[in-house]
């Protein structure tokens, strides 16, 4: 008898009409990042999808989170709930599994429809980003259920509501559930439409930098003043001076401002930065502040600090590197061929291997041209996807791998 984890014992158990239904199903819910009610729908539906599977499902708060508007002001800004489900928390050995519901079409975009490209290939909102990815999750998991090993270790599964916004609403949810973990899989759509994986990740983070000055009459008294746009210009160049070699600094915004007659009171600079190294990261950090601290001094305005590095830069350790070896491994049992390349891109799985876990982070499926109208799914994917998924999970529910 062959076990119950073979790669043909497992892709006997995966539904691929069922995957596809509630792919089309899910993607026409709009679940931008900004629509709390189509997340809040979206999250209810998922929680019911989830159920089906061992262990508790709950829908988390998003954690607060607060934003700069152009006139200085710090506002709080909603998100939708997170889904997280439970299981086996008492075993030794768990791993974690993550995906995000938000898409980066708003409720007002006007791509809303999923429909066919060609026989095998399904055009819409978050069909490869990522709710074909979370139906792989889901899945994989009933696969992997079926197996005897699978009684031997728990997991813990986390879909969130802001990742498209860089999951500031969730970041400290995927620490508390990565933290200990054996291993992490997250459900990226694959790097290229042949399956590829995305390896090393740079890291990637936005500051909001508001100055305020003086106002003083432009002609009478601006000795007396305080100009913010000068100091806001001052701070552009200095930080554009920053990058280097292992870090981009890309100036992207100046607001505030006042009339031709005035000296303006307030700035507002919004920058972000691409670290490619941990050590790049911390650099930065560090002058940033030394650099705010000088321009305070020697122009005598107030500057407030607001953001900073939201992804952490993934670089891939031995560990991670044998999950890869593995998925590899695995992929070949099921007659797929797997590469990696490294990615300009960021996602959790940053957030995941900066807790020290080690994660391959783009196990959804294959597709492309995420991020636009013309975003695709490769519909055979998903049920290649999840018996990859299935079969690694069974590898590693036994045995040391990593
Ligand atoms: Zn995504």
């Amino acid at each position: 008898m062959k076990p119950d984890s073979a790669p043909e014992a497992v892709l006997d158990r995966i539904d691929a009409d069922t995957m596809l239904r509630e792919v089309q199903d899910w993607a026409a819910i709009n679940t931008g990042t900004a629509n709390i009610a189509g997340l809040d729908r979206m999250a209810g539906v998922l929680a019911d999808a989830f159920a089906t599977l061992p262990g508790e499902v709950e829908l988390v708060d998003p954690a607060p989170v607060s934003a700069i508007a152009s006139d200085g002001r710090e506002f709080d800004k909603p998100h939708g709930r997170h889904m997280v489900l439970r299981v086996r928390p008492e075993a030794e050995r768990r791993f974690v599994l993550t995906g995000h519901m938000d898409t980066v079409f708003p409720v007002d975009h006007s791509f809303q429809q999923v429909g066919w490209l060609d026989e095998q290939t399904l055009n819409g909102p978050g069909t490869a980003d990522m709710k074909g990815g979370i139906c792989v999750i889901l899945h994989a998991l009933r696969a992997f259920e079926a197996t005897a090993g699978a009684a031997r270790v728990g997991y813990d599964v986390m879909i969130n509501s802001d990742e498209e916004t860089g999951s500031l609403a969730s970041r400290g949810l995927i620490e508390e559930l990565a933290r200990g973990k054996y291993a992490a899989l997250t459900y990226e759509p694959s790097a290229l439409p042949d399956g590829t994986l995305a390896h090393a990740r740079g890291g990637t983070g936005n500051y909001s930098i508001t100055i305020h000055g003086r106002s003083a009459h432009a002609g009478r008294n601006p000795h007396e003043g305080r100009n913010a746009i000068v100091a806001a210009s001052d701070l552009v160049l200095r930080i554009a001076a920053l990058a280097a070699e292992d870090i981009t600094v890309n100036p992207a915004k100046i607001e505030g401002g006042s009339a031709n007659n005035v000296v303006p009171d307030l700035a507002v600079v919004r920058f972000n930065i691409r670290p490619k190294s941990t050590e790049a990261m911390t650099r930065f950090d560090t002058q940033l502040d030394s650099v705010i601290a000088t321009i305070a001094a020697e122009r005598d305005v107030r500057i407030h600090r607001h953001g900073g590095v939201t992804r952490p830069p993934k670089p891939v350790d031995a560990k991670a590197q044998r999950l890869f070896d593995l998925v590899r491994d695995c992929g070949a049992e099921l007659g797929q061929t797997i590469g990696w390349i490294p990615s300009g891109g960021v996602c959790d799985g940053n957030n995941i291997a900066a807790c020290g876990v080690p994660v391959v982070d783009t196990m959804g499926v294959r597709g492309g041209a995420i991020h636009s109208p013309d975003e695709f799914m490769i519909v055979p994917s998903l049920k290649e996807r999840a018996a990859l998924s299935a079969l690694v999970l069974a590898k590693l529910s036994t045995g040391d791998h990593l």
